[in-house]
């Protein structure tokens, strides 16, 4: 049995990260910077975990909001606390506080990697092992200047990048048809072109929309309508030959078994921040493998802690097989806080070396963005 080595110490960083690019969503924009939340966990024995929140209020929740949940309501759970408890201080958490998937997911990333780093293990093999040290890179065209996405994916085309997913739904349709006629002109023969509207449809005349875009041949067609809207979800999966993938309508394992019931898509996005932790990403990959169900892993908008344990996530769940979009702690956010970037290459995203997470925290980064200290 591992001796004790508890936790002494929850410092929070609320942090805003400038982003490179600006972002459209069906849901909502992101121009020039976002808040999130880095999380500090000292051992006893010295050791430094790591964790990462990325809310987005349009979307699930917010920073300040999320900084406050860890600070009032999980830092008296969690210090003084031994990491190797770590299921049971997460029931714990999910008792003393309704809801914050990302303040979750922060911690249990943080208790993971101190975890690793005392066992020598990385995360990937604390949630079962290996079963693919690469995952296929997704990255997303989402720019409102389409010639700088059209350079973007350019770029990425070099670096061996053939899996596109085009953010439509924030203007008109003609404008997103476009887009993809813009984009089609530019990818590969082997490039496979998904779409995501991020909620942006209305429910009454998407379908005739959804069947101008199944002209381009799209490997997914990701949330069309709202979230609640699962009977239209479930008519559209029915009418379109295309994959309909759901992402804002299943956050938890609960709407993973919902999924199954209803069969409202055919594939699903599972993300660390709505599901709330490593664990139920692997709860509702396996959910949904056994109805047949594939996954997609999904992000916020995250540095590279998040990635990182995301990274160890998708590469230990066989069902999570779509590929993942692990590029913004690279891409888009202005600042890297790690000493060492995530590995991306021949369009893969790689697990990185080492025990835990697997990355350290440059801290004169991680200052340069922090905008307030919880400690
Ligand atoms: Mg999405």
């Amino acid at each position: 049995m591992m001796d004790s080595d508890p936790i002494l110490s929850m410092t929070l960083h609320l942090v805003d990260w400038p982003l490179r690019m600006k972002r459209r969503h069906g849901v909502g924009d992101v121009e020039r910077s976002l808040p999130g939340v880095v999380v500090e966990l000292r051992s006893r024995d010295g050791l430094t975990g790591w964790g990462e929140a990325a809310p987005w209020s349009v979307f699930s929740g917010t920073a300040e909001g999320c900084a406050q949940a860890l600070h009032v309501y999980l830092r008296p759970l969690f210090e003084g606390a031994e990491p190797r408890d770590l299921p049971r201080l997460m029931r714990a958490a999910d008792r003393a506080l309704f809801g914050h998937p990302e303040a979750k997911a922060a911690i249990e990333m943080a208790v993971m990697d101190l975890i690793g780093k005392r066992c020598g293990l990385r995360v990937a093999d604390l949630l079962g092992g290996v079963f693919r040290p690469t995952i296929p890179l997704s990255v997303s065209i989402a720019n409102p200047d389409f010639a700088e996405d059209l350079d973007f994916a350019r770029e990425q085309i070099a670096r061996g990048v053939r899996l596109f997913k085009v953010k439509t739904g924030f203007a008109s349709h003609a404008e997103d048809l476009g887009r993809l006629e813009g984009l089609r002109g530019v990818l590969p023969a082997d490039a496979i072109l998904r779409i995501d509207y991020n909620q942006g449809l209305d429910p009454w005349d998407a379908l005739p929309k959804l069947r101008d875009i199944e002209a381009f041949d799209p490997g997914f067609i990701e949330q069309p309508v709202p979230r609640d809207r699962r009977d239209a979800m479930a008519e559209i999966a029915c009418a379109l030959d295309t994959p309909l993938l759901a992402d804002e309508s299943v956050f938890t394992p609960a709407e993973a078994v919902e999924l199954v019931r209803a069969r409202f898509a055919d594939c699903v996005s599972i993300k660390l921040m709505k599901c709330g932790s490593m664990r139920r990403a692997q709860e509702i990959a396996a959910i949904t493998e056994a109805a047949g169900i594939a996954a997609y892993g999904g992000t916020m908008y995250e540095g590279g802690i998040a990635i990182a344990a995301g990274i160890h996530t998708v590469c230990a769940t066989p069902n999570i097989c779509l590929g993942a979009e692990f590029y913004t702690a690279n891409y888009v956010m202005g600042v890297d806080i790690l000493t060492a970037p995530i590995r991306l290459d021949n369009g893969q995203s790689h697990l990185p070396e080492g025990p835990g997470l697997g990355i350290e925290v440059e801290r004169a980064a991680l200052a340069s963005i922090t905008r307030q200290v919880l400690a």
